[in-house]
């Protein structure tokens, strides 16, 4: 084995081979610190060409190998299995070109994503994926997981940023091209294949982004609705009466409301009203005539009786209290302990009688739990919070996995709707997927990694 070391070593250089201690901790886990295991190295290349060349050592030596990017997946799929290599991107970071006239960016794949977002505001455009992790995920992890986030009911998911991708097989071969255009159907769209794949098929090195004009207004409100049917209703009124400027439509049912409001310190509910609460988002280019487009369409859902409830940011600092609210999820983990959260898709007009079902069954099966139910609900996206004290014994995460996926399957949900699958769901796939799908799956893994070393043990079980 201290011959595959050495021929990294060379390559990359002796600095960027660790190993045993000197391999800091946090490439052994994953967010959650649900899975630990030692890696043989941590190797950090710094160029494309030496991603490559460390691919096809590894693969001449049989050597499995776990693409890390910043670290942040919710599923567990960067951590390595115990002996793979480790492979960080981190190193492989900066931005290339700004094209103004393509509207696009390109950069190599270990960038933070919010570099990258800084780097397009400064030119007067918008990268338009924005996630809680932005700081520390990177572009590279952003397209291995497809990541969604907050404003994807208006440009899309990850997939829809990418115009071009360079990627490294698993034998080392380097593959794709830096696409700028927008139209090119000329044979198989191959970036397609590594986008959301999870590091399983590629290793994604650089990209070229689409940007979009930067919004220059927006307003923002915070609304009360009776019921999941109005909340479809109203936002498919808004769409059609927004002139495609909604940029997010974040979706929190009572039990949501009601867990932020009386346990997280200082957060203070907008409206006094009961009921599903609504966090809406414009986007667009003039302030005045967008404000009086959005309070109009407000007081007209309250005249139909559609809106219990609204209040309209007044300052950047409303705003930023509106959705301070709506990401205190990112205190339930902590906060609520032992806990497991679920991020899954289901048709949209679905989506009221799943949660419905699934608080019946929750409180029937585990009468002590406590739940929330939110949602980025313009795209089909329901996140799920579960939590049941220790004094009630062992936290039974299985049967609370079997219970929401198994009803989840009765609806032919998805069981990842952004974070992917990863460790996490693996055995769950089957439920979103028909053997047909999952035998294509396999014929592809075979076909670009027959040796299975690249991310072995993730999606595919
Ligand atoms: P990592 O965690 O390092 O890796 C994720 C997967 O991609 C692994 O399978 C890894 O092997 C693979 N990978 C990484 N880099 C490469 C590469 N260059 N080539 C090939 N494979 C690679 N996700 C959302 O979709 N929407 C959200 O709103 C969202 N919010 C979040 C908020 C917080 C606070 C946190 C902690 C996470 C959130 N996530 C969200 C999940 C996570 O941030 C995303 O999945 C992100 O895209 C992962 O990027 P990363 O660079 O950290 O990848």
């Amino acid at each position: 084995m201290s011959t595959l070391l050495d021929e990294l070593t060379r390559i990359v250089g002796a600095a960027h081979v660790l190993t045993g201690t000197d391999i800091p901790p946090q490439h052994c886990t994953d967010w959650f610190q649900t899975h630990t295991h030692s890696p043989l190295a941590l190797v950090r290349p710094g160029t494309p060409d030496e991603v490559a060349r460390v691919m096809a050592a590894c693969h001449r030596h049989n050597q499995p190998v776990t693409p890390q990017g910043g670290l942040t997946g919710l599923v567990a799929g960067a951590v390595p299995a115990e002996g793979d290599v480790a492979l960080s991107l981190a190193r492989l970071s900066g931005i290339e070109e700004l094209d103004t006239s393509a509207g696009t960016i390109t950069v190599l794949a270990g960038t933070p994503l919010q570099t990258v977002q800084e780097a397009a505001r400064a030119a007067g455009l918008l990268l338009a994926v924005d996630l809680g992790a932005r700081g520390s995920c990177q572009i590279g992890g952003n397209i291995a997981t497809n990541a969604g986030g907050n404003r994807v009911i208006r440009y899309g998911m990850f997939r829809d940023q990418v115009l071009g991708l360079e990627a490294v097989l698993a034998d080392g071969t380097p593959v794709g091209g830096l696409n700028k255009m927008l139209k090119n159907n000329a044979g198989y769209d191959l970036k397609h294949l590594f986008i959301g794949s999870e590091g399983t098929l590629g290793i994604v090195t650089r990209a070229v982004l689409r940007l979009h004009p930067m919004p220059l207004s927006c307003c923002t409100a915070w609304c009360t609705l009776p019921d999941h049917d109005t909340v479809i209703r109203f936002l498919r009124h808004a769409q059609s009466r927004l002139a495609g400027t909604l940029s997010a439509f974040e979706v929190m049912w009572p039990d949501f409301h009601e867990l932020v409001t009386t346990r997280v310190p200082d957060m203070r509910s907008p409206v006094a009203s009961q009921g599903l609460q609504v966090l809406m988002e414009i986007e667009g280019s003039d302030a005045e005539r967008d404000m009086a487009m959005f309070s109009t369409l407000l007081e007209e859902a309250l005249e139909r009786g559609w809106l219990h409830d609204a209040a309209i940011a007044q300052s950047l600092k409303e705003r930023e209290a509106f959705w301070r609210l709506r990401d205190a999820v990112s205190e339930f983990p902590l906060m609520w302990s032992p806990y497991c959260g679920y991020d899954v898709s289901l048709p949209i007009g679905d989506i009221g009688r799943f949660v419905q079902e699934l608080q019946h069954l929750l409180r029937e099966r585990f009468p002590h739990c406590e739940h929330v139910h939110f949602g980025h609900i313009g795209d089909s996206n329901l996140h799920v919070g579960v939590h049941l004290d220790k004094q009630w014994g062992p936290f039974p995460e299985a049967e609370i996995d079997e219970c929401v996926y198994g009803l989840l399957r009765n609806y032919g949900g998805s069981v990842s709707a952004e974070h992917g699958i990863g460790q996490h769901k693996k055995a769950f796939l089957g439920h979103s997927r028909t053997p047909q799908e999952l035998a294509l799956m396999r014929t592809l893994k075979q076909a670009l990694d027959p040796k299975n070393l690249l991310n072995r043990g993730k999606v595919l079980a």
